[in-house]
């Protein structure tokens, strides 16, 4: 079986469009949003709508959680703060209401899925260090968790000592614990400004990270038009 997992949308059309159309070149039987399907972008009632078309176990961002009022906003920095509040604006009131729906945890027999650590996953912490890791190791029932929020694709391994890897390629062994962030459909931020996901094969017992080309340009047009900050247009071409 073939899992998509994607994450970090933040309301970048052209990005999302373009990881749905690798994904149905991909045979892919599933799909699992780990959230940020909102924020910075110019679409983000689009990206909810394809979202929730795909009916796709999701759970929630710090984004989403903003949005529905759940999260206070001084935990953002001004440019964020400000595409928080435009992007409420933005959003029908079915998309509110999906988007509260949405649990901060999903476990699935396997594996489970957070946006940003299973530690406390209210707080929305990054996992970015081996000690981040080892927080949700710790936490964690199943051998495999996939997570986002940092958009910076990598894998962590409970082995003796504990690993990780920056290889879009990673093995698997389900006796061993594996943490392991997908990168981010639309804000990449690894200098590498292609859109990220990843591919989950059971039987091959692998995770591929993808890059896909999207058009940057138009979505970085798109959120100069609609008077968000520049700042957000201009890092999807350098990927920060
Ligand atoms: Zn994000």
């Amino acid at each position: 079986m073939k899992f998509a997992v994607f994450g970090d949308i933040h309301g970048n059309l052209e990005a999302l469009d373009a990881v749905l159309a690798e994904c149905e070149s991909r045979e892919i039987d599933h799909y699992l949003c780990l959230g940020d399907i909102v924020g910075y972008g110019a679409n983000p009632d689009e990206c909810v709508e394809r979202v929730r078309a795909l009916g796709a176990p999701a759970v929630c961002g710090n984004h989403d959680h903003a949005v529905i009022g759940a999260q206070n906003l001084n935990y953002f920095n001004s440019h964020a703060k400000e595409a928080v509040i435009w992007t409420t604006g933005q959003l029908s009131e079915s998309s509110k209401k999906w988007l509260k729906s949405l649990p901060l945890v999903q476990h699935l027999p396997d594996f489970s899925l957070v946006h940003g650590s299973l530690h406390s996953p209210e707080i929305f912490n990054y996992v970015q260090t081996i000690k981040d890791a080892d927080y949700n190791f710790r936490q964690m029932d199943r051998p495999l968790l996939f997570l986002g929020h940092s958009h910076y694709p990598l894998a962590f391994f409970d082995t003796s000592p504990m690993t990780y890897t920056l290889d879009p390629t990673i093995p698997l062994d389900l006796s061993v614990k594996t943490v392991i962030n997908v990168g981010s459909v639309g804000q990449p931020r690894d200098e590498n400004p292609r859109s990220c996901f990843a591919i989950y094969d059971t039987e091959a017992a692998k995770v591929e990270l993808i890059r896909v080309e999207y058009d940057v340009d138009a979505a970085a047009e798109k959120i100069t038009a609609a008077g968000l900050p520049p700042t957000l247009a201009l890092r999807l071409s350098v990927g920060k």
